[in-house]
């Protein structure tokens, strides 16, 4: 028997990898586990990995973000089915749907690249601009 130099607990002689913590246990073992842990983050979509760090970091400020872009997306959503008939109601349901957290996330997984955040708070503020101003001008 040999001890883990990670726990200190008995593997067998000769091992790799120990079967308590997973830790590698020669030179060889190590390099072959951070090679594979970086094909494997390869493999993720560049978005996905984004998101991982990204809600690590910060997951009060982004559950808040969200929160606000929710109520903000569903009330513009509303106004602009209350104005239906009016051109200004296109803007509006565009406007809408962008700033809602489900699109953006969507947009990332097909696009493979995250929707700036001040991009969509932009596009919002003008596409509920030229709504507004349609509905009162024309
Ligand atoms: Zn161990």
């Amino acid at each position: 028997m040999a001890e883990c130099r990670e726990c200190d607990r008995s593997i067998p002689e000769g091992s790799n990898f120990c079967s308590h913590c997973g830790a590698p246990q020669n030179e060889k073992a190590a390099e072959a586990l951070e090679s594979f842990t970086k094909r494997q983050a390869k493999q993720l979509p560049e978005a996905e990995l984004a998101e991982l760090f990204e809600e690590g970091e910060q997951p009060q400020s982004a559950s808040l973000d969200r929160r606000v872009s929710y109520a903000v997306g569903w009330v513009t959503l509303v106004g602009a089915l209350a104005m239906v008939p009016s051109l200004a109601s296109v803007f509006l349901l565009l406007a809408g749907i962008v700033i809602l957290p489900p699109v953006r996330r969507l947009f990332a997984k097909q696009v493979g690249q995250r929707l700036d955040k001040r991009a969509v708070v932009g596009f919002y503020i003008v596409a509920v601009a030229v709504g507004s101003a349609l509905f009162w001008l024309v």
